[in-house]
């Protein structure tokens, strides 16, 4: 594998390249001229290059044109595989370019690529990545994604130069997904066998084989000879590896056979170059060692560091089977200079074991110690350079998810907020809506409640006044007979209980017949009442007074024995017997006849009651106006 091969691989991207700017529109003569030479580069970079310089010549004052001139000028240079002058035009113009922060990023992106691809051609890896990683930051989101895909293969290309088979696995696995899913497939192609590479590199052979073989079907099916040609060389290394020199030369013949069938230099240098490493394997080693020795002569001619240290790299080998360390060491300690001369990161470890190995044959432990320190050194370095390459890869994406993460969360933000604004909307105008309802509630509760205290303070006046009613009678405002008989319950229960006495005094008034008829119902009312005053005015306050019927009256005497009970009914029956009441001029009077009668405890209160009526029986038997006990 060697630089040639990228300028074939790179003559095609940069037709790809080149291509996707055709399919705008012209706008002027002069662009539509850049059009055309850009479809043109491929075929025939020459010419382009001529009508290049007349075109610019015109151009004059028109720096976005000339820019894009510059860019096509260094593609063609590229083209025609010189390096050095590519390299100073695309140098200088991306310079001028990121200069301004008017450029537009898709140029700067691939002039960017382009460069890159000169430094990669010269060996300069390191260098090349710079400019990559400039590409791929400088490559607007919408770009093609033919740019794209060609940036992460020109990537994965540094990565195997700088012999860092690990990153160049990542970068052409990513460059292969990438062109897998927009349909690149010459891309995809060439991704896939960069990552059998890579994988190579590795000495991971499973991991490789699939890759070649599956680049070899499809170079074959795309029609790509030269993919099917490195395809199957490759599996032929794979075979080396597995020291299987036999089947490997069968198969590195075949494609050797087919690079000389299809005239391509560069492809039959590949394949004699592993060829002879196959015949190293088999011992084969005046015939290797021509094979290198036309190598080195052929790259020499073409300039080509990597191809001839490679070469070198194999003879060494040679030198070594065959016995002669002195000049295998020699010969190895010169190449390790020219590879580090020219970066050729790649070469380098496996240099150094061999100048490792070489010196322990020699015993020359010492040295080889201080080799195989530089050895673990730069495997650390090369490590370190990976493993932060990974880091810093998981870091952007972690960024990326964390920017993506946050804009969402932003843009939630938003959308919570004007949810929020109108449901904070929403809840304002309910929020007056329910004061006013709490409001208008409150203003009823308040009436309701003011007329409701009133219906209930009327209704328990009524209530009041109705129990008063239905307890006492009208005429004379003394209890009537149920009002009696409920408070007369509780001086029973306490006779009952202390066994103090109680005594009833049944009273009718004598004649009232006779009142009523004299003086009419009216007066008769009247003649009533004044009879029902000055009964209630002369009983104390224990006492109990009752309208117990038309024109009788019942008294209970609280804690009153029958002889007291007499008294009492005598002192009544005076007071009513002097009480005169005056009637237009005339004096009416009227005396009562009272029966008495003691409580028996346990009795039932009708009993004595009936007794005192008994009695007052009596009393009118015996004339009337008396007490009857
Ligand atoms: P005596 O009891 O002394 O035997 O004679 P008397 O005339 O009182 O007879 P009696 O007790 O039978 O009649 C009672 C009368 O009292 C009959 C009724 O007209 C009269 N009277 C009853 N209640 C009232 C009343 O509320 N007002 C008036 N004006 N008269 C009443
Ligand atoms: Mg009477
Ligand atoms: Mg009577």
């Amino acid at each position: 594998m060697s630089k040639r091969l990228f300028r074939k691989v790179l003559a095609a991207a940069a037709t790809i390249t080149l291509m996707v700017p055709a399919c705008l529109p012209a706008q002027d003569s002069s662009e539509k001229k850049l059009h055309q030479l850009e479809e043109r580069l491929e075929k025939e970079p020459e010419a382009v290059l001529e009508s290049l310089s007349r075109l610019e010549a015109d151009l004059k004052g028109e720096i976005k044109l000339l820019q894009r001139s510059r860019f096509l000028r260094g593609q063609a240079l590229l083209e025609l595989d010189r390096n050095a002058e590519a390299e100073v035009v695309l140098k200088s113009l991306l310079g001028e370019l990121t200069a301004d922060a008017e450029s537009d990023p898709l140029l700067i992106s691939r002039t960017a690529l382009g460069l890159g691809k000169t430094l990669n051609h010269q060996s300069r890896p390191s260098e090349g990545e710079a400019a990559l990683t400039l590409a791929l930051r400088q490559l607007p989101e919408n770009a093609p994604p033919e740019i794209r895909a060609r940036i992460l293969l020109e990537m994965t290309r540094v990565m195997i130069y700088l012999g860092e088979p690990i990153n160049a696995a990542d970068q052409a696995t990513e460059a292969l997904e990438w062109a897998k899913a927009h349909n690149l497939n010459q891309i995809a192609l060439q991704a896939r066998y960069l990552l059998g590479y890579a994988y190579r590199n590795q000495d991971d052979i499973t991991a490789a084989r699939p890759h070649f073989q599956n680049a070899r079907e499809e170079a074959r099916r795309l029609g790509d000879l030269r993919y099917e040609i490195l395809s199957m060389n490759e599996l032929g290394n794979l075979l080396v590896m597995e020291k299987k020199p036999d089947a490997a030369m069968k198969i590195k013949q075949e494609a050797l056979d087919r690079a000389r069938k299809i005239n391509d230099d560069y492809l039959v240098s590949i394949c004699l170059h592993d060829i002879g490493y196959a015949l190293i394997l088999g011992k084969k080693y005046s015939r290797a060692l021509e094979i290198y020795r036309s190598i080195i002569q052929r790259e020499t001619a073409l300039e080509n560091p990597r191809a001839i240290n490679m070469a070198k790299l194999n003879i060494t080998y040679i030198y070594s089977e065959m016995g002669r360390w002195r000049e295998a060491l020699e010969l190895a300690e010169q190449t390790l200079d020219s590879v580090r001369r020219n970066q050729l990161g790649e070469l380098e470890p496996k240099l150094l074991e061999q100048v490792i190995d070489l010196l322990e044959r020699q015993g020359r432990n010492a040295e080889a110690l201080k080799r195989q320190k530089e050895l673990t050194e730069l495997n650390d370095r090369k490590f370190r350079r990976e493993l932060e390459r990974k880091l810093t890869e998981i870091r952007d994406r972690y960024r990326l998810m964390e920017q993506e993460s946050e804009i969402r969360i932003l843009r939630q933000d938003k959308e919570i907020r004007s949810l929020q604004l109108g449901r904070q909307r929403i809840l304002i105008l309910s929020m007056i809506g329910l004061a006013f309802f709490l409001l208008l509630m409150a203003v009823l509760a308040f009436f309701g409640y003011r007329t409701k205290r009133r219906a209930n303070c009327n209704l328990e006046i009524l209530n009041r006044r109705l129990d008063e009613l239905s307890r006492h009678d009208a005429l004379t405002k003394l209890s009537n007979r149920r009002d009696m008989m409920e408070k007369l319950q509780i001086l029973k229960a306490r006779a009952d209980r202390d066994g103090s006495p109680l005594s009833m005094l049944m009273i009718d008034m004598d004649l009232f017949k006779s009142i009523n008829d004299t003086w009419g119902h009216e007066q008769g009312d009247r003649v009533l009442q004044a009879v029902a005053r000055t009964l209630r005015e002369r009983i104390r306050g224990q006492d109990l007074l009752a309208r117990w019927g038309g024109e009788e009256f019942l008294v209970a005497l609280a804690g009153t024995a029958r002889k007291g009970a007499l008294q009492a009914a005598e002192q009544l029956r005076r007071a009513v017997e002097i009480t005169a009441l005056q009637v237009d001029g005339a004096t009416i009077s009227v005396t009562i006849t009272v029966g008495v009668a003691q409580y028996k405890p346990k009795e039932d209160l009708q009993t004595v009651i009936t007794r005192a009526d008994n009695q007052l029986y009596e009393g009118k038997r015996a004339g009337r106006n008396r007490v009857s006990g």
